[in-house]
């Protein structure tokens, strides 16, 4: 089997990242008789700053024979933010209508949670990828004026909380059975309780599925105080993006958790570090490469080759439980790149 993929490294620490996480990749695939063709891309940055955009206009179309994308992080001090995030991911999220952003995060042996006595944290935030606050619906009246405007309009659409919901439930059927909706229904009249009654609706297609809902302030002390009865937390744009963080950190930091872009049933999905570019670390070797080899082993996963997946969990699993791999994010005073000497022996 021949994979065909792209690669994004992007800008700070995603090279970095990407760099440690690629050769574990091919050694996974190739150890389940598979190849990975890698297509290379440019895009982020640096291509902003050289030619005014940070990707081809063409972009999806680049990509739109690959099976999936791996992408490390963009951003950097000297571009505004909000043109890298538009002008690549989140237009990338939409052009390609990768409707579902799922983000796992678990604890892992050797590594300490930020969790008082320390148990264990397994979630998966499956997040609603295209529209809620993100929509980009909105705009700035009276700008410099005394009574200057924000207006930014959250948009919620029926089909949009369907397909993320079934998603989530399906999810849930293939863990523990238990499924959370976060909203802010009592304060927000009309999108959040349109999220309550559609995910009503599906429940009722998921009969094995327990359904509680849950307000988002509630939910992030729960998320601190018994982490334990929780499971798959299906979110809008916002509150995913905002609980997913604090889902990792719990677990054992930014550096640590993966997430996916999907859109359910199509190709190609998008495969991602939950963090960022990093500037403040990045050039000193110690970026944490985890959560890039968990996007990666979801790609594979995703892909069709779970094995190779698992290869890769196990072996980061095993490169874990020992101190001396670790990188300072995670309290060692390991570098990148031992720990992705580490994780590649493990794969034998
Ligand atoms: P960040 O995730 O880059 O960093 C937050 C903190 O976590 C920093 O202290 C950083 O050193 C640490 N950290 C993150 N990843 C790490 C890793 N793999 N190993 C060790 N430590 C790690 O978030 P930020 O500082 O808010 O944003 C920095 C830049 O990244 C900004 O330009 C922002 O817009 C961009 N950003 C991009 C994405 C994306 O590309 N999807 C996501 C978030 C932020
Ligand atoms: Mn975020």
């Amino acid at each position: 089997m021949r994979l065909k993929i792209a690669v994004i490294p992007g800008d700070g620490i995603g090279p970095e990242v990407v760099a440690a996480t690629l050769p574990v990749l091919h050694a996974a695939a190739r150890a389940e008789g598979a190849e990975l063709d890698v297509l290379d891309l440019d895009w982020g940055g640096e291509r902003h700053l050289r030619t005014g955009s940070p990707m081809p206009e063409d972009a999806a179309k680049i990509i739109s024979d690959r099976s999936a994308v791996l992408f490390g992080a963009v951003g950097r001090p000297d571009v505004p933010d909000h043109e890298l995030v538009w002008g690549l991911i989140i237009a990338l999220r939409q052009q390609l209508d990768l409707a579902v952003n799922l983000r796992p995060v678990r604890s892992w042996d050797g590594v300490p949670t930020a969790l008082r006595d320390d148990r264990d944290v397994d979630l998966l935030i499956v997040r609603e990828n295209t529209e809620g606050e993100y929509a980009g619906v909105g705009g700035r009246v009276h700008r410099g004026r005394p009574g200057e405007l924000g207006v930014e309009v959250a948009v919620h659409s029926r089909p949009v909380i369907e397909r993320a919901a079934r998603h989530a439930f399906q999810a849930a059927q293939g863990r523990s059975g238990r499924l959370a909706l976060v909203t802010k229904s009592n304060a927000m009249r009309f999108g959040y309780t349109l999220w309550d009654a559609v995910v009503e609706e599906i429940a009722a297609e998921f009969p094995d599925v327990e359904c509680e809902h849950v307000l988002v302030d509630a939910m992030a002390a729960r998320m601190i105080q018994k982490p334990r009865g929780l499971d798959v937390l299906l979110c809008s744009n916002l509150f995913g993006d905002i609980l997913s963080d604090l889902a990792a950190v719990l677990a054992g930091g930014m550096g640590m958790a993966p997430s996916a872009n999907v859109a359910p049933g199509r190709t190609p999905g998008i495969y991602e570090p939950v963090h960022g570019s990093a500037p403040d670390i990045v050039g000193r070797g110690v970026a944490n490469p985890v959560a890039c080899m968990l996007s990666g082993a979801m790609l594979l996963e995703d892909s069709g080759l779970p094995k190779a997946a698992a290869r890769v969990r196990d072996a980061i699993a095993e490169a874990l439980r020992d101190p001396a791999n670790h990188t300072p994010d995670i309290g060692g005073s390991g570098t990148t790149d031992r720990l992705a000497e580490a994780v590649l022996g493990g794969l034998g």
